[in-house]
């Protein structure tokens, strides 16, 4: 055993319960069907806009974020998970977001030799906030990233898929709002400016912003703070100092929008939290969430690459909040059907069980969804108690193996739902045949 185990000594009388990690959530059934649900809509909206998966680990060098994200971001100054690994003293964080680590793994692999890429994921993050509804410690973000391209189409393409997969998911109370960063020279023309305005009044300024007025001036219009909403909206706008080249990327992405009937505000204080942004900024914002209304966010990042040691190239990406999608659907999306098994197989004496199971694995084999009545081991209850659970199975047929058919070479077919009680019998050496007549006609369609 590791000497770093700690000794596990003999269990004591009672044990106590043990709890989950506070803001971290188990995600159980009925509910993991709607997190399935989702995924399985976004797999197939992602290939119908060539997308490919990509998949980092969750740990990552701490170094990669503080370079990525930026040392004054909320991130990296009060919400990372890091630790120093035992064995070698390596600087570790569970990873906060997804993009240095799909950066990272771009640049570790030379994946843009041949051009650009067009990249999605899926997973947890981690981030030591104040849980509260649609905030939590490991929470879940689907992000898609285009690495290579400059142009603004590839923005415009970012929002067109997201906007697709809203109205994919039957979601409607969506905005998006849209802003340029710029480039960092007029970043730096209008930081100068802000910076006046706001030591002007700074007596308005809270502790946060007093203490970023130097190091990130521009977050401070990111500010949450109602009392500072005044000095922050009569703050120069960063939009007034962009050049030619910014503003044609600009218009160019809203031209687009505009051809495809997209629908956006302009908001100059749309800032994002990370560092690393530069031209288009974007969020999907729904009102129905209370505060935590933002659902997705993304952006340009055509720096990143290059500090995280890569040879330059641009980029721009999204990634949304899986937590807070899922609750806006269960708010305004279309009911889920609960998911239950074509057949529960009801098995009176254990005798049966060998045959019975070979049934059910010759349908399952066909795509017929088959569950299995357990017994508590040397029975199998009752037949009312297998019917009974049959029923609550939401099966829409029951498999009876009871011994007279069986003894024919027969299993008997019950139906639990339309025309319950209809019987009909079938051959148990011949299941691969009979098996299409179980399943729902919704489903015999999907899985040719
Ligand atoms: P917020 O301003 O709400 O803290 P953020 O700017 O930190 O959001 P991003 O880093 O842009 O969020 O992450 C993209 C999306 O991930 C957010 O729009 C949100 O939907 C989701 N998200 C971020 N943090 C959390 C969290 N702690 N719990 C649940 N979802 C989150
Ligand atoms: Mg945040």
């Amino acid at each position: 055993m590791s000497e770093f185990l700690p000794d596990i000594s003999p269990k004591p009388a009672k044990a106590q319960k043990l709890v989950g990690v506070k803001g971290m959530n188990d995600v159980l059934p009925p509910d993991s069907a709607r997190w399935e649900w989702l995924e399985a809509k976004v797999r197939t909206l992602m290939s119908r806009y060539a997308y490919r998966n990509i998949r980092t680990p969750i740990v990552e060098p701490t170094a990669l974020f503080v370079r990525g994200l930026g040392e004054v971001t909320d991130i990296v100054e009060k919400e990372m998970y890091s630790f120093e690994d035992r064995l070698n003293g390596e600087q570790l964080t569970l990873r906060p977001e997804c993009t240095a680590g799909v950066v990272r793994a771009v640049v570790e692999h030379n994946m843009l030799y041949e051009g650009g890429k067009r990249l999605y994921y899926m997973g947890p993050m981690f981030r030591h906030e104040r849980p509260q509804r649609g905030r939590y410690r490991q929470f879940h973000q689907i992000g898609a990233e285009v690495l290579g391209f400059a142009g603004a189409e590839v923005d415009a393409e970012l929002i067109l898929l997201a906007d697709a997969l809203w109205k994919e998911l039957g979601l409607n109370d969506v905005r998006l709002e849209l802003n340029s960063l710029g480039q960092p020279t007029e970043r730096l023309a209008h930081r100068a400016a802000l910076i006046a305005h706001l030591t002007q009044h700074a007596d308005l300024l809270d502790d946060e912003a007093k203490r970023r007025l130097h190091s990130n001036p521009l977050r401070i219009l990111d500010t949450k703070n109602p009392a500072m909403l005044s000095v922050v909206e009569s703050a120069p706008r960063l939009l007034d100092f962009l050049g030619e080249a910014s503003l044609a990327h600009f218009h160019a992405v809203q031209a687009i929008l505009d051809a495809n009937g997209v629908l956006y505000s302009i908001n100059p204080r749309l800032v994002r939290g990370m560092d690393y942004y530069n031209l288009t900024v974007f969020e999907f914002i729904t009102t129905s969430l209370g505060s935590q209304g933002t659902i997705c966010g993304g952006g340009r990042y055509d720096y990143l690459i290059e500090q995280v040691g890569g040879k330059p190239a641009p980029a721009v990406g999204w990634a949304l909040g899986v937590e807070r999608v899922l609750e806006l659907i269960k708010d305004q999306g279309e009911a889920l059907p609960e998911p239950a098994p074509d057949v529960y197989a009801i098995v009176p004496e254990t005798t049966a069980l060998p045959v019975a199971m070979q049934v059910l694995q010759v349908l399952r084999a066909q795509g017929v969804s088959a569950q299995m009545h357990a017994g508590s081991g040397d029975s199998m209850g009752s037949m009312k108690s297998q019917f009974k659970k049959a029923d609550a199975s939401g099966a829409r047929f029951a498999l009876v193996f009871g011994a007279e058919e069986m003894a024919q070479g027969l299993v008997a077919v019950k139906s639990l739902r339309d025309g319950a009680g209809a019987q009909r019998t079938e051959s148990l050496t011949s299941a691969a045949a009979w098996a299409y007549s179980l399943q729902s006609p919704l489903q015999s369609a999907t899985s040719s």
